[in-house]
């Protein structure tokens, strides 16, 4: 029989890559707790029609990428692709726009595309966001801009850039793609078939394009700048500045759009040109979307969220992060002291030390060279002799250390007293 395999795009996090993850979420979580976020956990599964609804049905999300199936009463559920879509189910299920004014979630968890498998692009990928609900901005825009970047700058993601655009509101995005596809529409034959195909379906789309032949067109391309109502403007404008205020530095691309539907006014990539990331180089996208509520079934509700690739952020980052290792590695000398050697590591360990222990048998050289690999500050050796005079031989295991006797009753003190220092 061939064995069984990880579905296609999708990998198993091992234990021995895991700490870079902890402490990346760690330290996600301990940022944005400090500007006030509350971790929201949504189901993976979701009715297919919210993800239509929001994402929009002639975005490559939607037309493409979901994995969607019927369950046995025939109901078409759908792994969440994002988490914007969840979170505003969640916010008018809890009814949540009359309780407080404002409310910021986050969350942290897998997402699914059906995409083609790339470096940095995969079927499984994890995704940590946040969402405010409430405030129209342009303040809180250019708070959450500089909280990511600021978090990005802690884990190491060198040579971070941040482009950011408006969409803006009301018709302005629809006389904008007039005027788009009134320019493109003569070029139609020279664009890409994708794009050509977007032309019909979501001409903004076009915009996003990676194709050579298409960026060339896209760059004579009439910008939505020019097609913003004076009080869509005025909120770019403020955004920016405050932005500025914050000492962060942004570009503004007026052709970034993004490829979802919900999006309004406010809108920002943030990118890292570090060699670990290849073409994949978008880290983090966000926006506001100050009608999806409203579209949802909800009270109209300003909104605006980011979402970062957890495996991209990883990917860009230069810093290292140090496993864990133990403080004590428990060696029996007779294979009879094993309950004593398991005894001994459960003291250590509810004493809050981290200790190893091998209880299979294997002779005193092979637990030493066990000792040694897995990283451990001190060996404790227990032998009969030792048992009987109420000691332990206890070794250094780094800089060839030296070995002493410390009276077993004292063991979790002494070592708690090494690992300290
Ligand atoms: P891209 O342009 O790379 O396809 P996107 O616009 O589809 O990104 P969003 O939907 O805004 O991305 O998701 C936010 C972030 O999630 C991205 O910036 C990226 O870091 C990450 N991401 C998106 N899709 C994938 C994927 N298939 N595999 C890994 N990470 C992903
Ligand atoms: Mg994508």
């Amino acid at each position: 029989m061939t064995p069984l395999r990880a579905v296609k795009g999708m990998h198993d996090l091992l234990p021995a890559d895991i700490h870079r993850w902890q402490d990346l979420e760690s330290r996600f979580r301990a940022t944005v707790q400090r500007y006030g976020f509350g971790e929201i956990r949504t189901p993976i599964v979701e009715p297919t029609q919210l993800f239509v609804r929001s994402i929009g049905a002639s975005t490559d999300i939607v037309e493409k990428e979901m994995y969607s199936f019927h369950d046995k009463a025939d109901k078409s559920l759908t792994l969440r692709p994002e988490g914007t879509a969840s979170c505003v189910r969640a916010f008018l299920e809890h009814r949540m726009s009359g309780q407080q004014p404002t409310q910021r979630w986050y969350y942290l968890g897998p997402m699914y595309r059906r995409e083609r498998p790339a470096k940095g692009r995969y079927r499984q990928f994890f995704q940590a966001g946040v969402e405010v609900f409430g405030d129209p901005g342009p303040y809180v825009d250019a708070e959450i801009v500089e909280m990511l970047v600021g978090f990005l700058e802690q884990v190491g993601v060198p040579n971070v850039s941040v482009a950011i655009n408006s969409l803006g509101s009301g018709t302005t995005r629809e006389r904008y793609r007039h005027a788009l596809l009134e320019y493109l529409t003569p070029h139609r034959e020279a664009l890409s078939a994708d794009s050509q195909r977007r032309l019909e379906s979501n001409a903004l789309r076009v915009l996003d394009s990676k194709a050579p032949q298409d960026q060339d067109i896209v760059r004579e391309a009439p910008r939505i700048s020019e097609y913003l109502e004076p009080d869509d403007a005025e909120h770019f404008r403020q955004f920016s500045e405050c932005l500025v205020a914050l000492d962060i530095p942004f570009v503004v691309e007026p052709r970034l759009v993004r490829g979802l539907d919900y999006y309004s006014r406010t809108l920002f990539e943030v990118r890292s040109d570090s060699d670990g990331l290849g073409a994949q180089n978008a880290i983090c996208g966000g926006g506001r979307y100050d009608g999806l509520v409203e579209t949802l079934g909800g009270p109209s509700t300003p909104a605006i969220g980011f979402a970062l690739g957890i495996e991209r952020v990883l990917m860009a980052s230069r810093s290292a992060v140090a496993p864990q290792t133990a403080d004590a590695f428990i060696i029996s000398a007779q294979p009879e002291l094993r309950t004593e050697a398991l005894l001994v590591a459960t003291e250590l360990r509810n004493a809050g030390l981290h200790a190893l222990a091998d209880l299979r048998g294997t002779s005193v050289k092979s637990q030493m060279r066990r000792a040694d690999k897995s990283g451990a500050g001190f060996a404790v050796i227990l032998g009969t002799d030792e048992r009987d005079r109420g000691v332990v031989q206890v070794k250094q295991l780094e800089d060839q250390g030296q070995q002493h006797e410390v009276p077993r009753h004292a063991l979790a003190t002494h070592l708690a007293s090494k690992a300290r220092m």
